[in-house]
């Protein structure tokens, strides 16, 4: 499942490769995905010019000349570029086709979105309205931290993965940052100290950095169908269960963390 780091790179490869490009057409194959018929999205979005794209949690928010278009790829899923001529994947949801006769394809695996919608109406979006801050933007410091976990009983994991208050950040990277960190995913977030707060702090920003220029994860593909780099060696905890924890070398443990299942030291991260 695609988490910050991978969203973050897909929105810079569409500013990069896409901006400045006119859309001339949308072809839906599964209206689901829209949130509105498909006829009224393909006539509204046809003519407009591709003006930026950037990140916010796990949403993809394309700037269009009149609407933002919103891309969310679910449990994972691939946005193509394809040049004139290139033929399409088999499987697609929704193709793109551009005024140069470029084409963009999308691919959700289990579900996903292609949302148009009014800069008026943005803030009011069900899902992409309300998210928390962006955990690699300079808003997002150690006072930043501290005041999302003051006074609060909520375990950390169910914080860290809480969209409305800290966008983009999944199971799959969760692991890493509570290990390097040194915290037990269920301990209460008004019990971390100062201390605490800011090797959390830095554990999120290390890991969600690392993931990005390593260019994610290798199973997530880029614009051209290349994956990243970063492949499962790379987790220090995650996915180990039963192996030694490269700190102290006490073996990992995978444990039920509510609706999620947590790797983690039982020795590096006390409860
Ligand atoms: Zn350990």
């Amino acid at each position: 499942m695609p988490e910050l780091p991978e969203i973050l790179l897909r929105a810079r490869e569409i500013q990069c490769e896409l901006a400045g490009r006119t859309i001339q057409a949308l072809e839906i194959v599964q209206p689901k995905i829209l949130n509105m018929p498909a006829e009224d999205a393909a006539a509204r979005i046809a003519g407009q010019r591709v003006e930026g794209a950037s990140h916010r949690g796990k949403w993809i928010f394309c700037r269009l000349s009149r609407d933002w278009l919103l891309i969310n790829l679910g449990m994972g899923g691939e946005l193509l570029l394809h040049a004139p001529g290139d033929a399409l994947p088999e499987k697609v949801q929704a193709v793109l086709t551009f005024a140069d006769g470029y084409r963009l394809s999308a691919h959700f695996w289990w579900f996903g979105y292609l949302h148009l919608v009014s800069p008026e109406d943005l803030p009011e979006h069900p899902m992409a309205g309300s998210l928390g801050v962006d955990p690699l933007s300079p808003e997002f410091t150690v006072d930043a931290l501290a005041a999302l976990l003051a006074g609060r009983r909520t375990r950390i994991k169910n914080i860290l993965l809480d969209q409305r208050r800290i966008a983009g950040i999944g199971n799959m990277y969760s692991h890493d940052i509570l290990f390097r960190a040194g915290l037990h995913p269920l301990r209460p977030a008004n019990s971390l100290s100062e201390e605490e707060v800011e090797a959390f702090w830095r554990a999120i920003r290390l890991t969600l950095g690392e993931a990005v220029a390593l260019g994610g994860a290798k199973f997530e593909q880029n614009l051209h169908g290349e994956g990243g780099l970063l492949d499962m060696d790379w987790f220090q905890v995650g996915y180990r269960e039963g192996e030694p924890c490269p700190r102290c070398g006490t073996p990992i443990e995978k444990i039920k963390t509510g609706s999620t299942s947590s790797f983690l030291c039982p020795s590096c991260q006390a409860e």
